[in-house]
């Protein structure tokens, strides 16, 4: 029997997986889909998010697949400068989502289930019963990383309150007979308006249009070649002609997230406990960040050495970043609305980012390096995660009964650093406390 059934292969389950199997955990990924994705939703790797992968070695095997380093993020498209941020990687990565879900795969200890959709879910007091096809699953915890349309959410009736789209969007990937010059030809930022053109690897490119034919289509409409050529007619001229459709999916500005992150013996994390509209690259990245914050806790938790409340730190930590994510959202999508008044909004916001305080401050946001938690003092910078998951002790000599909970370094800054990478402690008193805090009683002397 496995430790952990995790439901759903995208990145935030797959990275899951990997942190619990890292912590010496067994995990049993089941995927609703027969092949591994090959087609990506997110093109771009925030910086916090890139620091996360780097630190579980996991960067090197993504670097291939890298397409661009971008110097900057953005905020509703206004160009928000990364230059001047205090990280290893002050740039977004472009990188498609499929390659970095496949780099975490990669490994994996125990292989993917696919063709496993989870359809029911039940849970009493010593662990969870997971379906999926004709096979049942019995485990002592489920994470639901099943996406924003989750089947867990939906089988649990766990409460997600929020709004409803109001916008509808299409995202496809195509190929271009003939194109005007000047159009598409290297990684920018997202422009404000419909009909974006990225270029992809394999001659492909990456368009989102949200005309007024994407607004009177249904949602389950399918995306056809003539509706995309209207779209791209329509934002750069008669130049350009769409070839084929290569895979298009309709989106919206749907903005919702779980009440409770926790319920029971299911955790949610990623899509599955947070929607929003796409904008400003940072769905992808909470999801990350979800799935290392809530590995070491459950870690911990399953075998027996977690102090009280550990567990649920996940929610109190993660849920208030992903509330703050959908303002931000809610907000750029306000931003880009073509009418006067968001336009007098967007000139008074242009001018104010030209303040480097302000603009720093959006960007320490949209970077995902301006994250921290009660009790810790922000990430700790270039101290790599140990390889099985333990937290990591700087400069200090690492008290009697924690090893197997602390790996020790040499380093003139001393720091206790969670699994996560959060500063706990740095130098004079409290070493104990915070190590009582977060990773329960030490060990027993041996005899
Ligand atoms: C157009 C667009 C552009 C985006 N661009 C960016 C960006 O640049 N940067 C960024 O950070 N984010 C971006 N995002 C958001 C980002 O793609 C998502 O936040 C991210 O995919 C979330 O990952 P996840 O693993 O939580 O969910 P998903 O990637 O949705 O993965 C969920 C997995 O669960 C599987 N599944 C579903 N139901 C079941 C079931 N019942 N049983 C088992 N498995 C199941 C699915 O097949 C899927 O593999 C974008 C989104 C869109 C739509």
């Amino acid at each position: 029997m496995p430790d952990v059934v995790v439901a759903g292969a995208g990145p935030t389950g797959l990275l899951t997986a990997f942190e619990l199997e890292r912590a010496g955990l067994d995990v049993l990924v089941l995927e609703r889909d027969a092949e591994q994705a090959t087609q990506s939703k997110a093109l771009a790797l925030q910086p916090r998010s890139v620091e996360v992968l780097a630190d579980r070695g996991l960067l090197p095997a993504i670097e291939p697949s890298v397409q661009a380093k971008l110097p900057a993020g953005h905020f509703s498209g206004l160009p928000i400068g990364y230059a001047d941020l205090p990280t290893r990687f002050p740039y977004q990565l472009g990188v498609e989502q499929a390659h970095v879900a496949a780099a975490i795969e990669a490994r994996l200890r125990t292989p993917v289930v696919r063709d496993a959709a989870v359809t029911a879910v039940s849970q009493d007091d010593e662990g969870v019963t997971v379906t999926a096809g004709r096979r049942t699953h019995r485990a002592g915890w489920l994470v639901a990383a099943d996406g924003g349309h989750s089947t867990v959410r939906t089988l649990l009736g766990a409460a997600f309150p929020g709004t409803s789209a109001r916008v509808s969007l299409v995202v496809a990937d195509v190929t271009l007979s003939a194109k005007p010059a000047g159009v598409a030809d290297g990684w920018q930022l997202p422009s404000q308006g419909s009909g974006y053109l990225l270029p992809l690897s394999g001659g492909r490119f990456r368009t989102v249009v949200f005309g007024e034919e994407q607004q009177r289509l249904g949602r389950d409409e399918p995306v056809t070649a003539g509706e995309v050529q209207r779209a791209l007619t329509a934002a750069h001229g008669p130049g350009i002609l769409v070839g084929e459709v290569l895979w298009a999916s309709r989106f919206g500005d749907a903005s919702r997230q779980l009440e409770r992150y926790r319920h029971g013996r299911v955790l949610f994390a990623g899509d599955a406990a947070h929607i929003h509209l796409p904008v400003g690259g940072q769905g992808l990245n909470l999801g990350l960040q979800d799935a290392v914050n809530l590995g070491w806790k459950l870690a911990a938790t399953i075998r027996g050495t977690a102090p009280d409340g550990l567990l649920d730190s996940y929610h109190d930590e993660r849920h208030p970043i992903a509330a703050r994510v959908l303002v931000s959202t809610r907000a750029q999508a306000v931003l880009g609305v073509p009418d006067p008044d968001a336009a007098a909004v967007r000139a008074v916001f242009t001018e104010l980012l030209a303040v480097p305080e302000a603009r720093r401050a959006v960007a320490m946001e949209l970077s995902g390096l301006g994250i921290t938690y009660p009790g810790t003092t922000g990430r700790a910078t270039g101290v790599p995660a140990a390889p099985d998951g333990r937290a990591v002790l700087v400069g200090a000599t690492v008290p009697a009964g924690w090893a197997g909970r602390v790996e020790g370094r040499l380093g003139a800054a001393p720091r206790l650093v969670r699994p996560d990478g959060y500063v706990a402690w740095h130098g004079g008193p409290g070493l104990e406390d915070a190590l009582h805090r977060w990773f329960g009683l030490p060990a027993p002397e041996k005899p």
